[in-house]
């Protein structure tokens, strides 16, 4: 009978990152649950020095280099073969919603995606997920068995990386129909310290920034003050105060932080749409009427000029004490 729990854990060349424990660390969680045990699954690389999970399958060759939607698809399919799991956890990101869709179509499998919680309930692993741009919020039920699942990063606390599980190296065929796109080249983003999506914490600066040099006076420094992440409206790229890249929101990137620090930002829904999960957020406002406010834990109403600076040396001498 299908038992365990099967997580994907992301590495960046062999380093893993904390979106790996954070899903380890719910499925230690989870696993009185579902029974049996944890195996971590790696992909483009041996090892799993530093995973708290009970053994690790790793895949490599020349397909998991980089990212290739086929291969990862069918290691996941064969990784659910060999594991046979009641649960399979990934993270949520670009390239889980390109492939996991994939691998519950072709084993007809339930999938929830961008889960922000999972609980176990009358023994169902029950899934919370934002609908309708974040104004709503589901709990879902996957009914099959394996039930696969994608969580947003810093939906969960993060556990101490620790142990040395024992690795076994998994061979996945990979035949012709399943190479049908091909990596031709790898651009590196122009941006920054933190990966957006990952971060814990998240300056974004809006159309009241004004300038590029505004992003990069009064933004990035109080980001840095952080160690947080940049990010930014939509009305901030448009104008060409900052990358593509940054952008929070529908048709930019969905963050969940654990703080998000909206500078002269109104607040449209498709702003918010990618970032209403964040667990606190700061608004910096003049108008007392801005939308934002109705959704931040904590508002101030004045300049983004003058506050931006006070923050960033508030932030510096209590990171410093
Ligand atoms: C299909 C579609 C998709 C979209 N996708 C996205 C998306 O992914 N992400 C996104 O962000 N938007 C998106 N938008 C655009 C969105 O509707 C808003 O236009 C945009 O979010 C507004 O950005 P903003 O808050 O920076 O600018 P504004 O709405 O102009 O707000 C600026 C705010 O700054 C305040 N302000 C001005 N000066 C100061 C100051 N000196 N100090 C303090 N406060 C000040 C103002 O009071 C105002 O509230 C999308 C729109 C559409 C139609």
């Amino acid at each position: 009978m299908s038992s365990g729990i099967l997580v994907l854990c992301d590495h960046d060349g062999g380093a893993f990152k904390s979106t790996a424990l954070e899903l380890i660390g719910k499925a230690r969680e989870l696993v009185p649950a579902t029974g049996g045990t944890i195996t971590a699954l790696v992909l483009g690389h041996v090892g799993g020095d530093g995973l708290p999970a009970d053994q690790v399958l790793a895949v490599t060759g020349p397909e998991f280099g980089t990212y290739d939607t086929g291969a990862w698809t069918a290691a996941m399919a064969a990784a659910i073969a060999k594991a046979d799991p009641a649960l399979v956890l990934a993270t949520a990101s670009v390239l889980t919603k390109d492939f996991m869709p994939r691998v519950a179509a072709r084993l007809g499998l339930g999938l929830a995606t961008e889960v922000v919680g999972l609980e176990v309930r009358d023994g169902a692993v029950v899934g919370r997920r934002p609908v309708y741009a974040g104004k709503a919020i589901f709990d879902v039920t996957v009914t099959s068995v394996p039930a696969l699942f994608t969580v947003r990063p810093n939906s969960f606390p993060v556990p101490a990386a620790g142990g040395s599980p024992p690795v076994t190296a998994l061979d996945v065929a990979i035949g012709p129909n399943d190479r049908l796109t091909r990596v031709v080249e790898t651009l590196a983003p122009q941006n920054t310290t933190v990966d957006l999506t990952e971060a814990s914490v998240i300056v974004s600066g809006g159309r009241a920034v004004k300038s590029a040099e505004g992003f990069d006076t009064l933004i990035r420094p109080l980001a840095a003050a952080f160690g947080a992440a940049v990010g930014s409206s939509r009305a901030s790229v448009d104008a060409g105060y900052a990358p593509q890249s940054e952008q929070v929101g529908q048709t930019g990137k969905t963050v969940n932080p654990s703080l998000y620090v909206a500078m002269g930002i109104s607040g449209a829904i498709q702003h918010l749409a990618g970032m209403r999960t964040s667990k606190v957020i700061v608004a910096v406002n003049k108008d007392p009427e801005a939308p934002i406010f109705q959704f931040a834990t904590y508002g101030i109403v004045d300049d983004i000029f003058t506050i931006g600076p006070l923050l960033a040396e508030e932030v510096k001498a209590a990171l410093a004490r």
